[in-house]
């Protein structure tokens, strides 16, 4: 990764940093998806029938992603998140990870994954530079993770979880949609694993992406009623968690992790919104649940230099809309595994 490094310049932060946007709203993450690939087909996130076939010449290599997250350290960029799809599918992420890493400027770096091809992998990605990871996990009943997910994988994900902890990778949270008729009855035990485990569960409402808008209409649980369903594990007391962003946090008495919320339909928090996101095929996205899109990839592969790259932040930073329109159920280009979550 030595390579990556000095292929982009040892540079430190340069002056411009907290790019605002006309809102206000300091852009100081970047979450970049490595690929739209994934070993799940989880329901609300991608087609059972996969995604069709990328050559590696339309996703982003690991230097011009690199090149992109060094150009926007220079602008504030602080914190990254890796996610995809599944990223650990991708070959070579260790090495995306110590290359990110080694970008001045940036504190944090953090991975979203379902966790099954975690546990061999967590303690190289520590070393690599990882700090934290989220876990998707949506139930605890082993036929229950095959309905959600389409795959058999649930002992896999258990081994990603505990190999996280076990490396102390921190904090460890559990991302855990709450569907309603599906798993609504399993929310408890899931807040419950907060009490014996250092994990810190976030609870999190579905959000209308891909073909089945109605689908998602149908599944959305709202997180108050969520909100009520776990509190017959206990009296929830307000909390704090590192990185908890737009999620309302609380904590049972005596318990070891947290409980979180991130109701992005019934609250809406883009007030909060801090965030780009970088696709694997190199569009830059100023909102989740927009399709206006910045085209990344053209300039990098044209040899767009730092001041090139910056302005495309930049423009995306002013794209931003003030908030989301997901209530309206519209219909939209991409599918969350081609977005990241
Ligand atoms: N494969 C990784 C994983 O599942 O954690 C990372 C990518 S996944 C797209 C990132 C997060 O988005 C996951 O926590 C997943 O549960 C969540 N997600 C996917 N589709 C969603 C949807 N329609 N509504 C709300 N969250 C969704
Ligand atoms: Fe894969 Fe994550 Fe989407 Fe599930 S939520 S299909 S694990 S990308």
């Amino acid at each position: 990764m030595g390579i990556l490094v000095e292929a982009i310049g040892a540079h430190g932060p340069r002056g411009e940093k907290n790019v605002k946007d006309k809102l206000g709203r300091r852009i100081d993450y970047l979450r970049i998806s490595v690929t739209d690939r994934c070993n799940l087909r989880c329901l609300y996130c991608m087609p059972a029938e996969g995604v069709a076939y990328k050559s590696h010449g339309d996703i982003l290599s690991y230097e011009e992603i690199v090149r992109f997250a060094h150009a926007g350290a220079q602008l504030g960029i602080r914190r990254i998140r890796l996610t995809g799809g599944e990223p650990l599918v991708r070959a070579g992420l260790l090495e995306l990870v110590r290359g990110l890493k080694a970008i001045p400027g940036i504190g944090e770096l953090s991975l979203t994954s379902n966790g099954i091809l975690l546990a061999p992998l967590a303690g190289r990605l520590k070393a690599a530079g990882l700090d934290r990871v989220n876990i998707s996990l949506d139930t605890l009943d082993s036929q229950k993770y095959a309905q959600i997910s389409r795959r058999d994988s649930l002992p896999a994900a258990w081994a990603g979880i505990r190999a996280a902890l076990e490396v102390g990778l921190e904090p460890v949270k559990i991302n855990t949609v709450a569907l309603r008729g599906i798993n609504e009855d399993e929310l408890p035990a899931l807040a419950a694993l907060t009490l014996k485990h250092p994990l810190h569960v976030r609870f999190i409402e579905v959000m209308p992406l891909g073909d089945d808008l109605d689908w998602a209409r149908q599944h959305l649980l709202p997180l108050n009623e969520v909100k009520d369903l776990i509190g017959t594990v206990g009296e929830l007391a307000p909390a704090r968690v590192a990185g908890s962003g737009p999620a309302h946090v609380y904590r049972f008495a005596g318990g070891l992790g947290t409980v979180g919320f991130i109701a992005a339909l019934s609250h809406n928090f883009c007030h909060l919104c801090n965030r780009l996101r970088l696709t694997a095929d190199g569009k830059l996205k100023p909102c989740l649940a927009s399709d206006v899109e910045v085209d990344v990839k053209g300039a990098l592969r044209a040899g767009a230099d730092m001041g090139e790259i910056q302005a495309l932040y930049r423009k995306a930073v002013a794209l931003k809309p003030s908030r989301h329109k997901l209530q309206q159920y519209r219909e939209q280009g991409r599918n969350m595994n081609q977005i990241g979550g």
